[in-house]
């Protein structure tokens, strides 16, 4: 047998999560609703998929599941009749109620392979509120060998008679030195010292970083936040240039700048110059804004995160990140 299609090892600050989920196995006490939640880029849905894909497993004897049973194989394929992702159509928008009601006629038919069922609900919090009632409804009556898995990075955003339904698995930041290792033993192009300063400590955030590409739009879009402050860069003009490649994301990167400036603020960073570009407070005129313009910023763009998808005018909102930005008081 060939080793092509076994799982990925899951990375070692996973493995407590994986002990967890193992020990309800073996007591046949499996959550039938689980919420695995934790901030962004530390494996969650790495850690649902490779659950998911052991309860479905045909010859799970093994720790984690054996990738190459006609089970495994179609789960790796995307094709498992037995597996489903709930996931908004658009990255950042809502999970409507129509998502959850094919969940429901789906759950609603025999399992095509006689064992577990598993459905991954992803990201939780966009669930709106008739989807989560909907999707309640199926919590209080839970089919046998049916588990719902839902995963969040914001589990205080969902309702709280859904989250009284779940089990919970909460996901904390690996110590800095698994994190090394880890990207290190990924092959990271650039040095992953500053991907995980960047990350705030997320390895998958981090990782995600390396990726072609993504290190250079997220300097782009500091090195534009920069020019607003040295009033080289309109934000009107510049919110127009952003509106199509605006998401989420780019909030992220923004939010690992606004992040990087405090921290040095605060002397809890040292500034780091090269590949990655992490601006030094005093070469950028973000040395003239208070740390409390600073805090206020980061709580906005939190906030602002919260209302991508949400029916925002993108144009509108884009431009309020930007003249915000540029209006931040010096102290
Ligand atoms: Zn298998």
């Amino acid at each position: 047998m060939t080793q092509a299609h076994a799982p990925e090892e899951l990375p070692a600050w996973l493995l407590p999560g994986w002990e967890w989920l193992n020990q309800s196995l073996a007591s046949g006490r499996v959550p039938a609703a689980l919420l695995i939640q934790g901030p962004q880029g530390l494996g969650k849905t790495w850690l649902a998929r490779v659950w998911a894909q052991k309860l479905l497993c045909q010859a799970s004897v093994h720790a984690l599941p054996c990738g190459v049973c006609p089970s495994c194989l179609l789960f790796l394929a995307g094709n498992h009749p037995d597996y489903g992702l709930v996931e908004p159509v658009e990255p950042g928008k809502v999970i409507g109620v129509d998502a959850i009601r094919q969940l429901i006629h789906k759950l609603s038919l025999k399992p095509q392979y006689n064992g577990y069922r598993v459905v991954v609900i992803e990201p939780a919090h966009l669930l709106n509120i008739n989807a989560a009632n909907a999707l309640l409804k199926t919590l209080e009556e839970p089919s046998p060998y049916t588990l719902i898995i839902l995963i969040s990075a914001a589990p205080h955003k969902l309702p709280v008679t859904l989250l009284s339904r779940c089990q919970k698995l909460t996901l904390s930041r690996p110590d800095q030195q698994q994190a090394l290792d880890w990207l290190t033993a990924r092959g990271v192009s650039q040095n992953p010292h500053i991907l995980l300063e960047l990350a705030y400590g997320s390895p998958l955030t981090a990782l995600g970083l390396d990726e072609t590409g993504h290190l250079q739009k997220r300097d782009r879009i500091i090195r534009e936040l920069l020019e607003i402050r040295a009033g080289t860069q309109d934000p009107v003009q510049l919110a127009g240039q952003w509106e199509p490649l605006f998401n989420e994301e780019v909030i992220e990167w923004i939010m690992t700048g606004v992040n990087q400036w405090i921290r040095l603020k605060l002397g809890l960073a040292s500034p780091v110059q090269d590949t990655a570009r992490l601006t030094s407070p005093s070469d950028s005129g973000i040395e003239a804004i208070s740390i409390e313009a600073l805090f206020g910023y980061w709580d906005f763009l939190i906030q602002t995160r919260q209302n991508i998808g949400h029916n925002m005018n993108t144009r509108l909102l884009v431009e309020a990140l930007l003249i915000r930005w540029q209006a931040l008081e010096s102290g």
